[in-house]
């Protein structure tokens, strides 16, 4: 075995001692196991199941439903349709939803007097402001005025901080899914070399603060990084969330690595894609994510969980 297969708990055996079938042999005489898929989508599916059954119970007990209020200010295209999917996320998990649609020229106090009103509001559990936001409305502000009980997205600096400091409570939702995926390889992330591709506040930093919770050596790049091949080269398990379409050759990941695909791109050809190719990273890889399909269903569902969290705590 291998010190990289043995690190990673990568099945690799002797021919004729071997008591797995799936893998191919190679002329060391070794089993090659394929790379295999993440597949966030049915991951998410499931947890969606979990959390409706748990509202189920919830409400059988005489408590209420779940309550997600989500703001979104102006007409990005895109954002109507993330909010549409939260939405059905919420109709989903059995969930009370609430859209909160306004004008692009909603005042930053408006919308500030409204969190405040749904931070007040002993139903409503989750409190999200859709982003981007139109460029008079500070977003930091935003975040810091929704009470962290009901920062479900998990960006207000005291959410931050609690990761940070070893204490998480409402956690970044696209780190925290992709936590769980790699939980769902079995793989053991305690003392991997993880290199995370992307610094920023939504997902590069929170996901390298998730990965070092979990005991992983972990390298952060940015635009200004150098070498940046050389950090992926030596990596066990590489996340990317720099949003530029095949930015990472398959020639760049290790033997074995698990990649995380976060990105989210309009390839070429007018299909999404990922920040790493896909077609030749999956030579080389033990697990990796697709696009679409991986990462992006984690995050709605992580939210729904997060929000699930949060309403545990504010029936009890
Ligand atoms: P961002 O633009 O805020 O940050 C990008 C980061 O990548 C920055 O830290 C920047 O320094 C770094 N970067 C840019 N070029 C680089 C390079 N050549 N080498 C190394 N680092 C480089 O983006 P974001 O909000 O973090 O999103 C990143 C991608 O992830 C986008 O495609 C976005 O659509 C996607 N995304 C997906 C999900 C999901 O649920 N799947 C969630 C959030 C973001």
């Amino acid at each position: 075995m291998t010190a990289l297969a043995k690190k990673m708990n990568v099945y690799q055996t002797k021919c004729g001692t071997c008591r797995y079938n799936s893998g191919t042999l190679n002329d060391r005489h070794e089993i090659q196991m394929p790379t295999q898929l993440l597949n966030g989508k049915a991951i998410a599916d499931s947890i969606l199941q979990q959390i409706r059954q748990n509202v189920a119970n919830q409400t059988a007990a005489g408590h209420r439903l779940p309550c997600l209020a989500v703001i979104l200010v102006g007409d990005d295209p895109a954002s109507h349709v993330y909010v549409r999917n939260k939405e059905k996320g919420c109709e989903t998990a059995g969930f009370r939803s609430i859209s909160h649609k306004l004008p692009a020229d909603t005042s930053e106090a408006d919308v500030l007097a409204l969190i405040d009103s749904l931070n007040k509001d002993p139903e409503v559990d989750g409190i999200l402001v859709q982003s981007p936001q139109p460029k008079h409305i500070n977003p930091n502000k935003i975040i810091e005025a929704i009470d962290p009980k009901k920062d479900v997205d998990g960006f207000h600096p005291y959410n931050v901080g609690r990761l940070a400091t070893r204490q998480p409570l409402l956690r970044s939702c696209t780190p925290r899914g992709v936590i769980t995926l790699l939980e769902h390889t079995g793989i053991k992330i305690m003392g991997l070399d993880a290199v995370v591709i992307g610094a920023s506040n939504i997902v590069g930093r929170p996901m390298a603060l998730e990965l070092l919770l979990k005991g992983a050596t972990v390298t952060v790049c940015h635009s200004r990084s150098r070498e940046v091949e050389s950090h992926v080269k030596r990596a066990d398990i590489v996340v990317v969330a720099i949003g530029k379409p095949k930015f990472i050759p398959g020639s760049w990941i290790k033997e074995g690595a698990i990649v995380i695909d976060v990105g989210i791109n309009r390839g070429e050809d007018g299909k999404l894609c990922g920040d790493v190719d896909f077609e030749s990273a999956k030579e080389k890889t033990s697990w990796i994510t697709p696009v679409p399909g991986g990462v992006g269903p984690m995050t709605i569902a992580t939210l729904l969980q997060n929000t699930y969290d949060a309403y545990l705590k504010h029936i009890a």
